[in-house]
């Protein structure tokens, strides 16, 4: 049997979880920089939680609320300089994915002198200030991951740093902070959730333990597909119950990366959010049905082990629910399409699948979803 398992992350799932848990945020110091992006957290009621939490529990804070979507290296250098100016103890991140990843590379810089070149090589100390995450999209799982995705100029692309460092202390669950998170973000973000672990299933690193999660994490998502297919035709938003299963079935979605890391799927969507500025998840659901026609042959006991938790009889059945979820594609032209498939090859997820596609499959998956 091929068993590795790792997860040193507390997970706490449960209305109100922020206001009953003070302690924990008292157990971390005595100050705290809490990093958001610039609106939602001080809208949905995380932000005021949060602080009321740390006034209850007798911790000070300061607040970095200048997270923009697809967060940058100069955005993790500027809020690490903002945490040693304030000599802060630990971190708390708010948010998506965003702020959350950004946050996890802040608590790095803040800890240690690490030059921009140095950054994505995974060779750091063991001292990182402690994390606390509260994810409020339900999509990237960054909350149990060792992982902090950076806009990259320098490759063009976006690169991961990962170090089991970087796994944050806790992880505070509450489903009522995404009621206000719109249609559009809800789908794209639950699509990345279902794409991390169908991707995770399909990579060299899969164990009998992530493809357990994975599984459970595809049943609960896709289990919501048709109410946000309804709220996108009737206008009806989900129920807290939907919104806390969508959740949980990305957080257990990022247990299953945090084993397995990510595919070609997520290497190819890079691109057309570095250039098109597609939203993440959105991304990834625009390639991943290319993706399993691509392995389908190969993987036959795999995906319909995938299909069966999703309550589907044929990928074709899969796609059309994407399909409608997602609505109408961006246009690419030839030139874009032969960019992206060459920086899609340069990046490590490509190698990670069991079944590794060449530079032709790349670019014949890039036609065919788009
Ligand atoms: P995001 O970029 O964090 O947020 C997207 C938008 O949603 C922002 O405008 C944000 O507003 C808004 N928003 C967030 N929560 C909201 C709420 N509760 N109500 C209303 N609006 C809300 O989106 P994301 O998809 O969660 O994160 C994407 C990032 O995560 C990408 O950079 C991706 O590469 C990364 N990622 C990381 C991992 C990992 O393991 N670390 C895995 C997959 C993806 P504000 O800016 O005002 O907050
Ligand atoms: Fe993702």
């Amino acid at each position: 049997m091929n068993l590795n398992y790792y997860m040193p992350t507390k997970v706490i799932m449960s209305s109100n979880c922020i206001r009953e848990n003070g302690a924990i945020f008292a157990s971390l110091g005595k100050k705290a920089m809490i990093v958001t992006g610039f609106q939602s957290a001080k809208i949905n009621g995380a932000l005021e939680d949060v602080t009321t939490a740390m006034k209850q529990a007798g911790v000070s804070y300061v607040i970095y609320d200048k997270v923009m979507n697809n967060p940058t290296i100069d955005c993790a250098y500027d809020g690490a300089a903002f945490a040693k100016e304030n000599g802060v103890e630990f971190i708390v991140g708010i948010g998506g994915g965003s702020p959350m990843d950004a946050a996890k590379a802040m608590a790095l810089l803040a800890s240690q002198e690490i030059e921009p070149d140095h950054l994505f090589s995974g060779d750091y100390l063991d001292q990182v200030l402690p994390m606390i995450m509260i994810p409020t999209t339900a999509g990237t799982g960054s909350e149990v991951t060792q992982y902090s995705i950076l806009t990259n100029d320098k490759v063009q692309s976006k690169t991961s740093i990962s170090s089991p460092y970087l796994f944050p202390k806790y992880a505070l669950l509450d489903g009522k902070y995404m009621s206000s998170l719109s249609l559009v973000n809800t789908i794209h973000t639950a699509v990345d959730a279902l794409s991390h672990s169908v991707e995770g299933m399909l990579t060299k690193r899969a164990t009998v333990i992530s493809d357990l999660l994975a599984l459970e994490s595809i049943e609960r998502i896709t289990k919501v597909f048709p109410a946000l297919l309804k709220w996108k035709e009737s206008g009806e938003n989900l129920s807290i119950e939907e919104r806390d299963e969508l959740l949980y079935g990305s957080t257990l979605a990022g247990m299953v990366i945090a084993h397995t890391g990510t595919t070609v799927v997520h290497s190819m969507g890079y691109s057309l959010t570095y250039f098109k500025d597609v939203d993440h998840g959105r991304a990834n659901g625009l390639i991943l049905p290319s993706f399993l026609n691509f392995v389908a042959k190969q993987e036959v006991e795999t995906v319909n082990r995938m299909l069966k938790a999703m309550g589907y009889t044929s990928l074709m059945e899969m796609e059309t629910m994407i399909v409608a979820l997602l609505g109408e594609r961006e246009p690419m032209t030839e030139d874009e399409i032969n960019h992206y498939t060459e920086i899609a090859m340069n990046a490590k997820n490509v190698l990670n699948s069991r079944i590794t596609p060449s530079k032709e499959d790349v670019l014949q998956m890039y036609v065919r979803c788009l």
